[in-house]
C-alpha cells in the first residue's frame, strides 16, 4: 500500500501541545498509476528512438548521437571514427527473391552489426539499406580493422529463403574525426564519400577518407 501521512499538532486551550493528529491516506491507486505512466513514457521514448525492422537506433536519434559526439570531440583531446555502410546491389536481392527476403537480409546484417559493437559504439539505420556506426575512442587504423572484420562476417553469412541460399556483401566508408571538419554534417558527408569510393572501386570493401585532402 502507498500512503500519504499528515501529522498536525493539537494545541490545547493553554497553548501546550500534548497530542498530535495523524491522518493516513491510502494513495495506492494514484501512486500505481504514476508508476505505470512513468514506465509507459520510458517505453515510448525507447520506441521513438528505435527502428522496428532492425532494432537499431533510428536515423533521427542516431544523428542526435553523432552531433553529441562531434561536440564532445571539440572539448576533449581524443578521437572517434565514423563508419557508413550500404548493402551492395540490394535492389537485385529484392527483385530476385522478393521484398520479404530483402527484409530478412537487412535483419540478419543488423544482428551481425549489433553483435560487433562495444559499449562505446553507437549504430543506427540511416536509410533503407544504409547504416551508420560511431566508433567511440577509435582511430582510423582500428576502425579499419573493425570494418574489415564486420565486412567479412557479412560476406560469410547466408540467408535461406524458400530453400535458396542468399549471399550478400556491403561497402563501407570511414572518416576519423578531425578539427578540420566544420560540423557533424561534414563528418557524415566525408564518410559517405569514402563509402561511394568503395562502391566505385568494385564494392565489398572498405575505404578510409583521406583527411589530408581537406
Ligand atoms: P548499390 O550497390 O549501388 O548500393 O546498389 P543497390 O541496389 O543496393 O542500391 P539502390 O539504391 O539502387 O537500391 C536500394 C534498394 O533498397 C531499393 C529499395 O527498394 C531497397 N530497400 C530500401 N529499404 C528497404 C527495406 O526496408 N526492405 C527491403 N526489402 N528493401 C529495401
Ligand atoms: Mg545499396
Ligand atoms: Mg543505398
Amino acid at each position: 500500500m502507498y500512503q500519504n501521512v499528515n501529522i498536525s499538532p493539537l494545541v490545547s486551550a493553554d497553548g501546550t501541545v500534548n497530542n498530535v493528529c495523524i491522518i493516513i491516506y491510502d494513495v495506492t491507486d494514484i501512486a500505481s498509476n504514476k508508476k505505470a505512466l512513468e514506465g509507459a513514457n520510458k517505453e515510448l521514448e525507447s520506441l521513438s528512438r528505435t527502428d522496428r525492422l532492425t532494432m537499431l537506433n533510428n536515423r533521427g536519434y542516431w544523428e542526435e548521437c553523432l552531433e553529441t559526439e562531434y561536440n564532445r570531440l571539440q572539448r576533449y583531446d581524443t578521437t572517434s571514427s565514423l563508419v557508413m555502410f550500404d548493402i551492395d546491389h540490394f535492389k537485385n536481392v529484392n527483385d530476385t527473391y522478393g521484398h520479404q527476403a530483402g527484409d530478412e537480409v537487412i535483419r540478419v546484417i543488423s544482428k551481425l552489426l549489433r553483435e560487433s559493437l562495444r559499449k562505446t559504439d553507437i549504430a543506427g539505420r540511416y536509410g533503407g539499406e544504409e547504416f551508420g556506426i560511431i566508433l567511440g575512442h577509435t582511430s582510423a587504423d582500428n576502425a579499419m580493422i573493425y570494418c574489415e572484420r564486420l565486412r567479412k562476417a557479412i560476406e560469410d553469412t547466408t540467408v535461406v529463403h524458400d530453400n535458396i541460399e542468399i549471399t550478400f556483401t556491403v561497402s563501407l566508408g570511414i572518416c576519423e574525426a578531425s578539427k578540420k571538419l566544420e560540423n557533424y554534417e561534414e563528418w557524415l558527408e566525408k564518410t559517405d564519400k569514402a563509402l561511394y569510393m568503395s562502391k566505385e572501386n568494385g564494392r565489398n570493401q572498405t575505404t578510409l577518407f583521406d583527411l589530408a585532402t581537406l
